[in-house]
């Protein structure tokens, strides 16, 4: 018996890095998996083939996490091909950076569709499964970076900075028909993404966090796990950073 059995969850961006840990962390725990990419086809295939050693049941939808229609026709598709639907995790997201001289209304826009446009998304399309349950978990994936900023991501913080408000105000609204929200801040977490960056300055990122090494998908995903389990039954409304103490 898993923390997460008998339970689904949907989970956005799960073709690669945390939200592929997620997924996995999640199948692991006796959840049946909804998973979603945009785009890489393949590596959703792989990943569902994956995950099915796990006994649950597993499948991968392409679906676009910015667009309001993607949103609602995926709920429908999870509810009638899973029968139900108990934790989102809004993970999926993009960044454009480059110093606010340079960025352009697109750049700008387009992280904010992305990033915080879908949280909106798939929070107004499973309202209403959960609220007919009276139960439900949702978990939005913020950044470090939405609460304290960072030069050159002006778009990417103000995304991940709307985020944390977004959950905050949906935790008060549906807290009392016991739908819970919460929002984890990672660190510096080490993906493909970041496999390709210069080792010397990977190695000084590592030396300024407390706990001297950039985190793992692992590291967020056991996160998840927490906040989507009934091990967090009281817990709502929270932003929970998950940085190694790079915020104190
Ligand atoms: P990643 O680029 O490896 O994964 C992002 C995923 O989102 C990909 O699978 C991508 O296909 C998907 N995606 C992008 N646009 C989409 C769309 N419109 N619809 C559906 N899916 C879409 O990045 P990651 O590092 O795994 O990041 C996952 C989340 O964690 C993001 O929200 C990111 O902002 C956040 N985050 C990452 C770090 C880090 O250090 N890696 C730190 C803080 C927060």
């Amino acid at each position: 018996m898993g923390l997460l059995s008998g339970k689904t969850a949907i989970i956005t961006g799960a073709s690669k890095g945390i939200g592929k840990g997620i997924a996995e962390t999640f199948a692991k725990q006796g959840a049946n998996v909804a998973f979603t990419f945009l785009s890489s086809v393949e590596k959703g295939q792989a990943l569902e083939q994956e995950l099915q050693q796990y006994g649950t049941r597993v499948k991968g939808y392409r679906s676009d996490a910015s667009k309001m229609e993607d949103a609602e026709a995926l709920v429908a598709q999870v509810v009638e091909d899973f029968g139900g639907v108990h934790i989102v995790v809004n993970n999926a997201g993009i960044t454009k950076d480059t110093l606010l001289m340079r960025m352009t209304e697109e750049d700008f826009n387009r992280v904010i569709e992305v990033n915080l446009n879908s949280v909106f998304n798939m929070t107004k399309a499973v309202q209403r499964t959960f609220l007919k349950q009276r139960s439900g978990s949702i978990i939005n994936i913020s950044s470090v970076v939405g609460v304290k900023g960072n030069a050159g991501q002006a778009n990417y913080a103000a995304s991940k900075a709307g985020i944390i408000g977004f959950t905050k105000s949906v935790a008060l609204e549906l807290g009392s028909r016991n739908i819970r929200c919460n929002a984890i801040a990672p660190g510096f977490i080490e993906t493909e993404m970041t496999a390709v960056l210069d080792e010397n300055t990977v190695q000084q990122w590592r030396d300024g966090i407390p706990l001297k090494r950039g985190g793992s998908a692992e590291d967020v995903a056991n996160a998840c796990l927490f906040l989507a389990s009934d091990m967090s039954g009281y817990i709502t409304g929270q932003v929970m950073n998950v940085c190694g103490g790079m915020l104190t």
